[in-house]
């Protein structure tokens, strides 16, 4: 089930986090979480299939073209998660603070296993984007960058 690895990660007793479930919705919704964890990084949300696909990514999102991240592809999350904001308890997955960084509309042009080409309608990221899988770092290493 999609949203497995997500409730087997955490304990809902002691995170604040939302523990939500996979809801067929024809999504447009992304958020970009920072995340002020062990390293400070973001974590790109996007709506697909009833839930959040979830990439960390290391650096700031690129606001402009020619600048690349990496992107990890992290477990996906509950719909909810696109409003939470919070402190993971230490000694939690994910300890630390969670702050919205941006969100907005996320129009998805075409999906491919190895691509994604996207526009973003946010504050900070507005745009055509695209998620393009890479061997850089392991399989689940992908970048992501904004398009002309
Ligand atoms: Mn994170």
């Amino acid at each position: 089930m999609p949203l497995d690895e997500y409730n087997k990660l955490r304990d809902f007793s002691k995170s604040p986090e939302p523990k939500g479930s996979v809801k067929p919705h024809a999504g447009n919704i992304f958020v970009v979480h920072e995340h002020d964890a062990r390293h400070l990084h973001y974590d790109l949300r996007l709506e697909m299939g009833g839930v959040l696909r979830s990439w960390a990514v290391p650096k700031e999102p690129p606001v402009k073209e020619g600048e690349k991240r990496l992107a990890i592809q992290t477990e996906d999350h509950p719909l909810e998660y696109a409003d939470f904001e919070g402190t993971i308890p230490e000694g939690m997955y994910g300890a630390g603070a969670v702050r919205i960084w941006d969100k907005g509309e996320f129009i998805l042009e075409s999906e491919k296993d190895n691509e994604l080409l996207f526009e973003l309608r946010g504050k900070k990221l507005t745009g055509r984007y695209a998620m393009i899988k890479t061997r850089f770092k392991g399989k689940d290493s992908w970048l992501f960058f904004k398009r002309k």
